[in-house]
């Protein structure tokens, strides 16, 4: 679904990205994880088209989508990104906030659409309500309700729990799973914490530095890491 070939990103005279390569496979859950600072943000930018790679192709679906001269906007990326605050527009109720990238189909379809959503997240009782009137946990299924409502081909999640406490973040991992597995679509998570990325994910890439330190799944980058710095991050360091 998604390659990264050779991606590098400077700001300024700091090298983010180095060297990177990526591939994503049809309907994986893969995490991106490591320190503060090593570009894990930056990368899901990359594909989510909100920066340009200096160096590098990003194709998507086998088109590419940025480098070599071209370069295809975030919303003709058919990508849908869930953010770190929700970003739930605060004036609209939960159903209109899942109906806002729907605002092209017919009204038929867009309201069946977004009930089908708000069942899946298991909201149908509250569609009427506006973003404060639900806890941090349901915000959470409203944003990714929204994000999944215009079918995109890939779903991008930017620290998706940092704005929840401790409890509900174990909860809502395992719904947050379910919910993306149920809809088949391809999802890259972003995290500093590893026990999130153990519980939702296919496969885990640790990050160091701007490049990919090892990618596998869960139980194999936990049981058997490939370098020093994938064992001390993880815990393991003798
Ligand atoms: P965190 O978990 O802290 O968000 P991260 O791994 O996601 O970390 P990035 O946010 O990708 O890391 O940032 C990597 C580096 O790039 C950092 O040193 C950051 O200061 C720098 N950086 C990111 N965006 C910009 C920008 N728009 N302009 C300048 N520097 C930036």
């Amino acid at each position: 679904v998604l390659e990264l070939d050779g991606i590098a990103k400077r700001f300024g005279s700091e090298d983010v990205i180095g060297n990177l390569s990526l591939s994503v496979r049809d309907g994986e859950i893969l995490t991106l994880l490591g320190p503060s600072g090593c570009g894990k943000t930056t990368t899901l930018r990359l594909i989510a088209g909100l920066e340009k790679p200096n160096a590098g192709q990003v194709r998507l679906q086998n088109e590419p989508v940025a480098g070599d001269g071209r370069f295809v906007p975030p919303e003709e990326r058919g990508v849908g990104v869930v953010f770190q605050d929700f970003a739930l527009f605060p004036h609209l109720t939960a159903r209109e906030n899942v109906a806002f990238g729907l605002q092209d189909w017919a009204d038929a379809d867009r309201e069946s659409r977004v009930d089908d959503l708000l069942e899946l997240v298991g909201l149908a009782d509250h569609g009427e309500d506006y973003p404060d009137e639900l806890s941090g946990g349901q915000q959470q299924r409203i944003a990714l309700a929204r994000s999944l409502a215009p079918e995109p081909e890939m779903l991008l999640l930017d620290e998706p729990f940092s704005n929840l406490d401790v409890d509900l973040r174990v909860e809502m991992r395992e719904e947050v799973r379910r919910i993306i597995k149920e809809t088949g679509v391809t999802a890259v998570s972003v995290t500093h914490d590893q026990e999130e990325a153990l519980s939702i994910s296919d496969r885990v890439a640790v990050m160091n530095d701007g490049d990919i330190e090892q990618i596998d799944t869960p139980q194999q980058v936990f049981q058997q890491p490939e370098s020093r710095f994938v064992a001390g991050f993880l815990g393991h360091a003798s």
